[in-house]
């Protein structure tokens, strides 16, 4: 498999450190608010990730924290505790506040067909683990004590951007933030790996350390966890290209710094989900949730679609008529393939190579475009619907989309292969288009052309129609 490593910046083949097993790691929830829906988008594609490297065949291991301490309401070390702001903000307790959106997080990833990782980890279970990976990184001499506070010392290492030249909008998070600069600090990327003092110092859940009466900072915890539970090689570390940085580059500082080696090979990031606005966040305009989804009558799973549609590596404009089109793709095909026939025996070699072209899209950085194209290509491929069926069944361990179903009698199980694709690409034209990603609209026109298919936009979006 290839994949684009944020470490190098370049498409690489996938190799782990050690035979066919992977070691991977997600940056989970801060759980003082729902998830929105930009924040799941990361988890529907990492989720593909893992499910598709099992389908290839590795033995993963995943593991997820839950951040439910320390994570700071800007990304670098200012601003008061997401938990404590939350709990304040509920009149609740910082641990009832976690219960509620942990359960929440994954009540909302059982509706999008996300797979619970194989460890789930609260940062609160593990403070005695922070604080021994903190005392090795004082003992080695790459953090120090000042103000009360553990810092590490970015100038002990040689290469602290790691990710190389990223662009200025992923930096300014942490430049932004650090405008209040702490004055404690010897280097301006220094950051804090334990907390005893901070101007907001009402703190509910504090430990003793060997510092002071006190809290870990954000960064070291997935460290930890990750040492933890994969110990000292981690194959694949995933997460949102807005952690990145300071976060998973402040991650690598001190894991290397307490290893001693190198720790993960590969850096897997998601690009964000933006609305007419930009990037979606939970501070501005409608906070768009599986719930609010819901509410208005999607299938949690259309979202899932909806984001399989576009590669992981380029942004995403979420409109509700571009969702209104893969809602209409969606329901389209699942009709179709719920009104395959059961008669016949597998052919066993028109499936391998049915199933060979899926995996050649994923294996090519994740199309999981490319991979939903494939799913038409079954439809139509020249083979009984048991064949079809079987490989459907296959593609879906990783797509996850519920591909079959036993629909209700009344349901006319019509559309046909042919329609059931015309409404798949013109869902993922005009994504293309809201994303103002024109070769990819392009592309599909001229597609929609050679099938004879004309367009039409209406009040109610696209339809179509074809012209011989
Ligand atoms: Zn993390």
């Amino acid at each position: 498999m290839i994949l684009y490593n944020s470490l190098g910046q370049t498409k690489q083949e996938f190799v782990p450190h050690e035979g066919n097993k992977v070691n991977m790691y997600t940056c989970g929830p801060t759980v003082y608010h729902y998830a929105h829906i930009g924040n799941l988008r990361t988890y529907i594609m990492e989720d593909v990730l893992e499910k598709y490297l099992r389908f290839a065949g590795y033995d993963v291991k995943r593991v997820m924290n839950i951040t439910d301490v320390g994570h700071l309401s800007s990304d670098a070390d200012t601003g008061e505790d997401k938990m404590l702001a939350g709990a304040k903000r509920e009149h609740k307790s910082v641990m009832e506040i976690a219960k509620f959106y942990t359960d929440a997080f994954f009540s909302d990833c059982e509706k999008l067909n996300i797979k619970r990782p194989d460890v789930v980890e609260p940062a609160t279970n593990c403070i005695a683990e922070f604080i021994q990976m903190i005392s090795v990184l004082l003992e080695k001499g790459y953090a120090y004590i000042a103000g009360g506070n553990v810092y590490f010392d970015t100038s002990k290492l040689d290469t602290y951007y790691v990710f190389g030249n990223m662009n200025e909008e992923d930096l300014a998070v942490g430049v932004r933030d650090s405008v209040e600069e702490d004055e404690n600090k010897r280097n301006k990327t220094d950051f804090v790996l334990w907390f005893t003092k901070s101007k907001f110092d009402s703190q509910e859940l504090k430990w003793e350390s060997p510092w002071g009466l006190g809290y870990p900072g954000w960064h070291i915890e997935c460290s930890s966890i990750s040492c933890k539970h994969c110990g000292e090689y981690l194959d694949i570390h995933c997460g949102g290209i807005d952690n990145a940085f300071p976060h998973h580059t402040n991650e690598i500082a001190q894991s290397e710094a307490f290893l001693g080696h190198k720790w993960c090979n590969y850096w897997f990031h998601v690009l964000h989900l933006n609305d007419a606005r930009g990037k979606m966040s939970k501070s501005k305009g409608d906070f768009l949730t599986v719930s609010l989804l819901e509410s208005k009558g999607y299938n949690p799973l259309v979202y899932r679609m909806f984001c399989l549609q576009s590669h992981y590596r380029k942004p995403l404009t979420f409109s509700y008529e571009s969702l209104d089109n893969t809602a209409k793709a969606y329901d389209k095909l699942i009709k179709r393939i719920a009104s395959l026939g059961t008669d016949g025996g597998v052919e066993q070699d028109k499936a391998d190579a049915l199933i060979a072209a899926f995996k050649e899209a994923l294996d090519n950085d994740l199309n999981t475009s490319l991979a939903l194209t494939s799913v038409y290509d079954v439809l139509k491929a020249d083979t009984n619907d048991a064949t079809k069926r079987y490989v459907l069944a296959e593609i879906d361990k990783v797509l996850s989309l519920d591909l079959i179903q036993e629909l209700p009698e009344e349901q006319p199980a019509g559309g046909d292969a042919l329609s059931a694709e015309i409404e798949a690409l013109i869902a993922q034209r005009s994504e293309a288009r809201a994303n103002k990603d024109w070769a990819t609209a392009d592309a599909i026109r001229d597609k929609l052309k050679e099938m004879h298919v004309v367009l039409l936009d209406t009040k109610d979006g696209v339809s179509w129609k074809i012209e011989n």
